[in-house]
């Protein structure tokens, strides 16, 4: 951890609390003496993400909160609150799994969006399940009612 006024990496930790899922750590700096707040996050759990074409790469929620955040543009939830909302269910559901695929962390985000907004819901839904038919649009669009 850098400081920000000086960039030397010799900062030591004066306080250190957990606010939610993130810790806020006052820290200050032994070059420069000034102290500055961080709030530091798990960026990664231990597990595995299987995607369609058969890779694998580590769950990152931040990547959930991207494709959230994309979703929820210009509509009635676009917020960050919703974002880190949605993306801490999913969090909490793949918690104890050690792989999960994209399909199954898709369909977490469609349930928790669905109960949110119809409008950032379909569109997650449109761009997740590339819709190769309008048929298959019609149907999400029906299961909301
Ligand atoms: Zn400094």
């Amino acid at each position: 951890m850098k400081c920000p006024y000086c960039e030397s990496d010799n900062t030591s930790v004066v306080d250190s609390r957990s606010v939610s899922a993130r810790v806020r750590r006052r820290r200050e700096c032994e070059g420069c003496g000034h102290r500055f707040t961080t709030y530091e996050e798990a960026e990664s759990l231990d597990i595995d993400v299987d995607k369609r074409d058969g890779s694998r790469e580590p769950f990152r929620v931040s990547k959930v909160e991207d494709g959230v955040r994309r979703a929820v543009k210009d509509t009635a939830v676009d917020d960050d609150e919703t974002v880190r909302e949605v993306a801490s269910v999913v969090k909490a559901r793949v918690a104890d799994r050690d792989v999960v695929s994209t399909d199954e962390i898709g369909e977490m985000v469609m349930e928790a969006l669905k109960e949110r907004d119809e409008v950032a819901y379909l569109r997650f839904a449109s761009v997740y399940e590339k819709f190769d038919s309008a048929k298959g649009f019609v149907e999400r669009a029906q299961d909301l009612e």
